[in-house]
């Protein structure tokens, strides 16, 4: 059956936007290993701007030359969060346009984020509906190239080499839990991963509250799923009807999906911060949930994403201090 993203496009990227990413640390953590099954967290809380999300816009941004997008003059995308920063950082190091649109209902300190790292904000409407109007039309009129935050095959690729870099620091690894919303690490990560060892296990891990792609994979098609308020707010949003690439992707590389409740995530980002020291946000706490709460067992070397650190602070202090957030 046909592969949408390859691993020579994986290695393309890898080679692409080396100069220009993180090659974060894959770390042993001991308060989540047990003899026969050491378990690593591959920290892209390192990566610049604070999420793995700048490997695939870094992949995209450089690979604009080629069809269909040559010859645009920037970049333009929706997303206000983790993407959003991402592709503002990637097209000012490459010197090209950002452009990022958003609806009145974003709050200011996310509109001044996007800001400080150079790109323009553009603010229609009253719904992310809305803002992706203006995307459509600045593609139309504008001669920007949308890079969208999952469902593209050069983010996807760029989202992938976190996949080789594990194998490469950890060739005898056996299992990979990674966060999973639209898919696009988690499709990327288990194509490196199954290419080069395909015995190893990848499994997608979601917030219960909103799983899009698990009711897609059930419903054997993407599907829509009402979005709800969640720790783990990285990982909110559908998978778009007409997805092309990430689905897929999942449906033919993940061997299992995970849920957790929120008491799962919040327990998460606790551990991460008393046990290990490290700061995460909710969507990147998952693989340690999972751990914790004894819905994933390993039986061999473990490699969990942790995908990013970007947590309001206060909300973090308030986690690691009273447990579930009040
Ligand atoms: C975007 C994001 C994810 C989910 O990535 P998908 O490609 O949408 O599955 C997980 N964690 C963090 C921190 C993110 O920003």
């Amino acid at each position: 059956m046909p592969v949408s993203v390859t691993i020579d496009e994986i290695k393309a990227a890898q080679a692409r936007i080396a100069r220009h990413v993180v090659r974060t640390p894959l770390r042993h953590a001991p308060s989540l290993s047990h003899n026969n099954s050491p378990v690593h967290l591959k920290l892209e809380t390192r990566q610049t701007t604070g999420s793995f999300k700048l490997r695939g816009a870094t992949n995209a941004v450089l690979s604009l030359e080629t069809a269909p997008t040559r010859g645009a003059t920037g970049v333009v995308t929706a997303s206000t969060g983790n993407h959003g920063r991402a592709v503002a950082h990637a097209a000012k190091a490459r010197g090209i346009r950002a452009v990022v649109c958003m609806s009145h209902l974003v709050p200011e300190n996310k509109v001044e984020a996007v800001r400080s790292l150079g790109a323009e904000v553009r603010i229609v409407g009253h719904s992310q509906d809305d803002a992706q109007e203006e995307v459509d039309r600045l593609v139309a009129e504008e001669n920007l190239a949308e890079i969208p935050p999952f469902d593209h095959p050069a983010v996807i690729a760029g989202q992938g080499t976190i996949g080789l870099e594990i194998i490469e620091d950890m060739p005898e690894v056996e299992l990979v839990l990674v966060p999973l919303s639209g898919g696009g690490l988690a499709g990327g990560i288990a194509a490196a991963v199954k290419a080069l060892r395909p015995r190893t296990k990848v499994v997608g891990i979601s917030m219960a509250r909103g799983a899009a792609m698990h009711a897609s994979l059930l419903a054997g098609k993407p599907v829509q799923v009402e979005e709800l308020p969640t720790l783990a707010d990285s990982l909110g949003g559908g998978i778009g009807l007409a997805n092309h690439y990430s689905f897929a992707l999942c449906r033919d590389f993940l061997d299992e999906v995970v849920l957790l409740t929120e008491e799962e995530v919040a327990t998460g980002i606790r551990h991460a911060f008393t046990a290990e020291g490290e700061i995460v946000e909710g969507a990147a706490g998952v693989g340690v949930a999972a751990l914790l709460a004894g819905k994933v067992k390993p039986s061999g070397p473990t490699a969990v994403v942790v995908s990013g650190r970007n947590i309001d602070l206060g909300l973090h202090r308030r986690i690691v201090e009273q447990g579930v957030a009040a």
